[in-house]
């Protein structure tokens, strides 16, 4: 059996969207299939406003860029994510501060945030794990009392919810992925959402290369040009009837994706049990979306000998994220401290096979493969 770590799933109606872009004559950004993912969004989840972006990074970058970030400026950043999350923000010339993750799971460890804040603090950004919410009390409560922006860096997080609210509702602004990897895709793509509403023109300007061409195209403006600073951030209309197939299937999606989920962790949590592995756990109040089925090795070396043995079995596990104060563009830049359990996480993590084809019979085979790792081994 060969079993890849991920494969893109088409609902079917992709090419028949792309088909009737092309054929209704315009291509390029904010045409009628943008529209229609806008007010998926809108209409779903409640967003304020949203905006499809060419990807999770660059609605990000419109982010640091939206909330006015400068040469000096601070941004506390989980270490354990992806590249972007700090990225966006060094690009303006930010210092980024790295928070560990929490000791139960990769997330941000909510308790470091306060510590890390200075004068110079403009914003916390709190990245939802696998679609599990951060303590977003805690976060929005700490960004009132000393005045931050918080950015969600809710790249994993469509569909999954926080207190009943949707993940992309609590902070200023939020960042979602459509890229392949993720549960709902467009190949590339993303999507900006812009919960304060006197943040939302200037974004639609930045979207727009600096200029007021969004307000020119609905008639507020006689003419547009240049008025602020920005680039070319949204996607063809291409893009965006791809997503809207994947919308429009979005439950059917979902619930197979959690159905998976529930089977790994119904098969693996005996060994959990037995104190082999950790497994994820949402506590009450947050919710599963599907997005990763992760285990927690006791060692790195255990991490990737597990990883070797799955695939001389045909099966792909792959571990991520290398921590960010870790690595070789910011070891230097970093401020020295140790953030333990983001580096366990980076050494210890291992992610399974997760896309909605996988069969019941590959989800039996891949857990009986760690099974049999561990009959060998002991506690
Ligand atoms: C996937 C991902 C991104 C980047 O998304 P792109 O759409 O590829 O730019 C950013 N942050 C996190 C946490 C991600 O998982």
């Amino acid at each position: 059996m060969r079993i890849p770590f991920n494969k893109p799933y088409f609902t079917g109606k992709e090419t028949q969207y792309i088909e009737d872009a092309v054929q209704s004559g315009k291509i390029s950004g904010d045409g009628k299939y943008t529209m229609k993912c806008h007010r998926f969004f809108e209409d779903r989840y409640g967003f304020h406003k949203v905006l499809l972006t060419t990807s999770c990074t660059d609605a990000l970058e419109m982010a640091a860029i939206l909330i006015d970030i400068q040469p000096g400026d601070e941004v506390i950043v989980p270490s354990y994510t992806f590249v972007s999350t700090a990225n966006a923000f060094v690009l303006r010339g930010a210092k980024i501060v790295f928070a560990d993750s929490h000791p139960d799971h990769p997330g941000i460890n909510e308790e470091e945030i306060e510590k890390c804040i200075t004068p110079r603090t403009r914003a916390v950004v709190a990245m939802h794990y696998a679609g599990r919410a951060c303590n977003m009390d805690k976060i929005n409560s700490l960004a009132e009392k000393y005045g931050l922006y918080v950015i969600e860096d809710a790249a994993q997080a469509i569909d999954s919810y926080y207190n009943g609210k949707p993940l992309g509702s609590f902070g200023h602004l939020a960042a979602f992925s459509f890229h392949e990897t993720k549960n709902i895709i467009s190949g590339e793509g993303g999507m900006l959402v812009i919960n304060d509403e006197r943040l939302v023109e200037r974004a639609e300007i930045i979207r727009e290369k600096g200029t007021n061409r969004s307000a020119f195209f609905r008639g507020e403006v006689d003419k547009y040009g240049w008025v602020d600073i920005g680039s070319s951030f949204l996607p063809s209309d291409i893009i965006a009837a791809v997503l809207y197939a994947q919308l429009q299937n979005i439950d059917l999606i979902q619930s197979r994706r959690r159905e998976i989920w529930n089977d790994y962790d119904k098969l693996l949590n005996p060994l959990a049990q037995q104190g082999f592995i950790t497994t994820p756990y949402y506590p009450p109040g947050t919710t599963n979306n599907g997005h990763i089925y992760y285990l927690v090795c006791r060692s790195g070396k255990e991490r990737d000998e597990l990883m070797t043995h799955l695939k001389e079995q045909g099966i792909l596990a792959v571990f991520h994220y290398l921590s960010l104060h870790r690595s070789l563009y910011y070891r230097d830049k970093h401020d020295g401290r140790t953030l333990p359990n983001a580096d366990r996480f980076s050494d210890c993590l291992l992610r399974l096979p997760f896309y909605f084809q996988l069969k019941e019979k590959e989800i039996q085979y891949i857990s009986r493969q760690i099974n049999e790792f561990y009959k060998r081994r002991l506690l």
